[in-house]
């Protein structure tokens, strides 16, 4: 803990204020949790820890359950059973409800109108709130940082002490803060951007840090940018992401289920969220300036999302042997124009960008044409009700005119252990946040990039920006 009054960032308040027990010299800190989000795959174990040792859960009453990682995205068959790619995937969405049944907890299962993706849910629901502590196994639980949240991913161990104690061990991080000046250009979005960050940091640039993102580029994102900015500070190895809380996150949070209505607790709560932001003098252990205007539409070339490259520009000469492997798994050698690849494959959807704003891009890249004739796209709402506000202003109808599959909201393809998966040897074009070798199916080759990118390469067949479309001669 710092000394009183001595200036401090919106990390160090986070985690002072949760602070149950200071870090020792060789005992980490302990941490208390406010919201525990959990799905069905990192969970089991967790539970079973409970049932070992004969423990009650702490607090069932912050913890929040969902469907999301094996659940099929094709809709149940006429008896209403589900087409679950393996006997493994329909086991572990029954063993997190007989577990929440169990335990007490509240799950949107396969009937609610709230099940989503982990990430697109709580925040969907006001139950991702700023000043949070927030934890989940998933790394991508950094996405709620955009709330003004400290958002851990964690691993299936600390599921079980998050479930019977309500608290994490921890080490505190170092904290960076990135300060993106200026505007971002017509057409780059905040997936561009963090595509842009995390190739200036490098894939491990961020490793030991906790990152606060500030600038009037960051503040002119909505909160569907930010949360997407969030959710890729993982790949740049850091903890975890935040951005302060503003009048843009309080508007979000407005009137959603879990947040205090007017005139009971709502002012309160915002007079406090609007607290919690870095002191003027406060101390980072590094800092950097990124000018918002040099950030371009940005795609990935390798296999990791630090491999990325303004889309116009042409794959660079490995930097040593990891790059030289990639490039070959990539099927890419220095000099080749990226806007040359041919795509196979679309996706679009997962927590990075699954959200109503990226199916409304995606929607307007789309309306009026037609994919290329050998791509498969799939658009995967993130939640159910991301799926319900695109049906009803017609999204759906937009991409399977284009020729696309409307899909049930899930994981899907940013993960492929539910159905949806990239055929070995083929190329996808994704708006998802990993893109290792056989991230979406063995053999899998992915490029990641914004939803008006992935929508744009799904028309023209091969990488393209949006803005191409309107001059390329191939598309009327
Ligand atoms: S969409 Fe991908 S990154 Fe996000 S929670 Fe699902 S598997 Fe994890």
């Amino acid at each position: 803990m710092q000394p009183e009054n001595a200036p401090r960032s919106l990390f160090d308040k986070l985690w002072d204020a949760h602070l149950v027990q200071e870090q020792g010299e060789a005992t980490p800190a302990i941490i208390y949790v406010d919201l525990h989000l959990v799905h069905e795959v990192t969970s089991p174990q967790g539970f079973d820890v409970l049932r070992e040792k004969g423990a009650a859960m702490r607090r069932p009453d912050r913890t929040l359950a969902t469907l999301d990682h094996s659940t099929p995205t094709l809709p149940p068959a006429r008896d209403g059973s589900r087409p679950y790619i393996t006997e493994q995937a329909r086991r572990q969405v029954q063993t997190l409800r007989d577990n929440c049944r169990e335990f007490g907890i509240t799950l949107a299962d396969w009937d609610s109108p709230s099940r989503g993706i982990v990430h697109v849910m709580g925040p969907e629901l006001g139950a991702t709130q700023p000043g949070m502590t927030i934890v989940c196994g998933d790394s991508h639980t950094s996405t709620h940082g955009a709330f003004g949240a400290l958002a851990f991913g964690i691993g299936t161990t600390e599921v079980g002490h998050v479930l019977a104690t309500q608290c994490l061990l921890q080490n505190k991080p170092k904290s960076m803060r990135i300060n993106v000046s200026g505007c971002l250009a017509d057409g780059v979005t905040a997936k561009d951007l963090a595509l842009h960050i995390i190739n200036h940091l490098g894939m491990n640039g961020g490793t030991g840090f906790v990152i606060e993102y500030a600038g009037e580029a960051v503040r002119a994102l909505d909160m569907e940018g930010r949360m997407t900015l969030c959710n890729l500070t993982i790949e740049a190895g850091a903890r975890a992401g935040m951005i302060a809380p503003d009048s843009t996150t309080v508007e979000y949070l407005r009137g959603r289920a879990r947040v205090p209505i007017p005139g009971q607790g709502f002012g309160r709560a915002v007079a406090r969220w609007l607290q919690l932001r870095s002191d003027p003098d406060a101390a980072f252990d590094k800092e950097i300036e990124i000018d918002g205007a040099t950030v371009r539409p940005t795609i990935t070339y390798g296999t990791d999302p630090g491999m990325s490259i303004p889309i116009r520009e042409l794959v660079p000469a490995p930097a040593n042997a990891t790059q030289e492997k990639a490039l070959q798994y990539m099927g890419f050698e220095a000099g080749d124009a990226m806007t040359g690849r041919q795509v196979d494959v679309v996706f679009i959807g997962s927590c990075t960008n699954g959200r109503i704003s990226d199916l409304r891009t995606a929607a307007d890249v789309l309306r009026g044409r037609h994919i290329a004739d050998h791509v498969r796209m799939l658009v995967v709402p993130g939640s159910e009700s991301v799926r319900e506000q695109a049906e009803a202003e017609g999204l759906h109808e937009i991409v399977t005119a284009a020729g696309g599959e409307w899909r049930l909201p899930g994981c899907s393809m940013c993960i492929a252990m539910n159905g949806d998966v990239v055929p070995a040897g083929m190329t996808a074009v994704s708006t998802s946040n990993r893109n290792f070798e056989g991230r979406q199916g063995a053999g899998s080759r992915t490029l990641l990039a914004s939803p008006a990118t992935a929508a744009a390469s799904a028309v023209l067949g091969r990488v393209a920006r949006s803005a191409d479309l309107v001059t390329d001669p191939e598309v009327n």
